[in-house]
């Protein structure tokens, strides 16, 4: 079924809650609707905008010249649920991720629960490995089924054919270029093994283990480690609420850069210079392949750049963390651009570090 969504602004489908209209707008209730009209804007080289919740998108207050399709699709179907194989479940592109959470802990399924309060579709998950309180997707996606604009055809992607890494997929390598703002490979559902135990995985986050006043590693129910990660994103302003402002954002703005050793001694050293032999050191987080990840947040930060700096009237970072740019509430997308320009010139100047945008930009550039 389709559905017109008539004279509409990006902005009004967004988180961000920037972006002008779109030419087309089609609102995707069913698979053929997703796949139709995919392929009729493809066929007739009409740039492409698929949409879920909007929450990881900044589009330009131009709008956007081409077909806006809102992927609508609801439905979680289990294909087994025993103690053997664990619970296989399909997930519907356009359902909201947090609800099939909620769900996963409810009927005891283990595996998501630290994923507790991300806003947007469960299509969209895989396209940047969504990730929060160290678990991320690709732990439990077992397949993607997609539709293939190059092949014109369904198919099932595998987890190791979605080549996960950090905030990254083969789906997100694929954005920009010829294939617009949205991925060669169009997410039709997504399908989870999860654990069936009312227990969580192990906690991995520090700052979660320590709310639920437990050791690292250790498991806790289900229910108690969602309300746990929910209550630590509202603190943040992690959770969608119209009326903060510190949730008209994106979540994050930037990754966490992940950068050499060598990379790593020049930002220890630039850090000691700026703040004293005495003063605050930054994140690091070693990885498998001997480079280390150190956390963006913390760069902004000592930069200068503290929670709610900007232009109070139009974009400015979360008065509850410094790694989100928020909408005021009359900011337009260039005013969103400029802060992340500035943000990310000055922690190149003070760190020589290029920060790198998490969002998707439509119709804008970040350099
Ligand atoms: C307050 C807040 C907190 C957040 N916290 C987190 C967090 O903790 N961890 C995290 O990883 N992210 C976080 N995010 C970012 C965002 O919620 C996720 O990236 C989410 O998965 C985006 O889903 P969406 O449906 O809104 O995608 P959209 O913003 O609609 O789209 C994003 C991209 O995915 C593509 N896309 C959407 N649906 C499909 C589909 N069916 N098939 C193919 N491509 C598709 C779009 O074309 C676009 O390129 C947060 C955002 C906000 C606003």
């Amino acid at each position: 079924m389709t559905a017109g969504l008539g004279d509409r602004r990006l902005s009004q489908i967004t988180t961000m809650r920037v972006g002008g209209p779109g030419e087309d707008f089609v609102f995707a209730q069913d698979v053929d609707t997703i796949i139709e009209t995919v392929r009729a804007a493809d066929d007739a080289g009409t740039p492409l905008l698929v949409v879920g919740g909007g929450s990881n998108l900044v589009v330009a207050d131009d709008g956007f010249a081409g077909t806006v399709l809102q992927v609508g699709t609801r439905g979680i179907t289990v294909e087994t649920d025993d103690l053997c194989g664990g619970v296989i479940v399909h997930v519907q592109a356009g359902e909201p991720w947090d609800d099939f959470v909620a769900q996963a802990c409810e009927q005891e399924w283990s595996g998501v629960e630290a994923l507790s309060g991300i806003p947007g579709s469960t299509g969209a998950t895989p396209v940047q490995n969504v990730g929060a309180y160290g678990q991320e997707v690709s732990q439990t996606i077992w397949q993607v089924k997609v539709y293939d604009r190059v092949k014109k055809q369904i198919k099932t992607l595998f987890n190791a054919d979605c080549q996960f890494a950090y905030r990254h997929s083969l789906l997100k390598a694929t954005i920009g270029g010829e294939f617009g703002p949205s991925p060669r490979y169009i997410v039709l559902s997504v399908a989870f093994q999860l654990r069936p135990t009312s227990m969580s995985q192990p906690v991995a986050y520090a700052a979660l283990a320590h709310g639920l006043g437990v050791e690292l590693g250790e498991r806790v129910p289900l229910q108690a480690a969602r309300e746990a990660v929910l209550a630590q994103r509202a603190q943040r302003g992690m959770v969608l609420d119209p009326d903060d402002h510190d949730t008209w954002s994106c979540g994050s703005f930037f990754t966490n850069p992940i950068i050499s050793s060598e990379q790593m001694a020049e930002v220890r050293s630039k850090a000691t210079a700026l703040l004293g032999d005495d003063g605050p050191k930054p994140p690091e987080f070693p990885q498998a392949d001997g480079s280390i990840k150190t956390s963006a947040a913390w760069l902004i930060d000592k930069a200068g750049y503290g929670k709610g700096y900007g232009a109070p009237a139009a974009a400015t970072l979360s008065t509850k963390h410094p790694l989100a740019i928020t909408n005021r509430g009359e900011a337009g997308s260039e005013d969103v651009v400029a802060l992340a320009r500035e943000i990310r010139a000055g922690v190149f100047d003070a760190f020589g570090v290029e920060l790198v945008n998490e969002p998707v930009f439509v119709g804008l550039e970040l350099a």
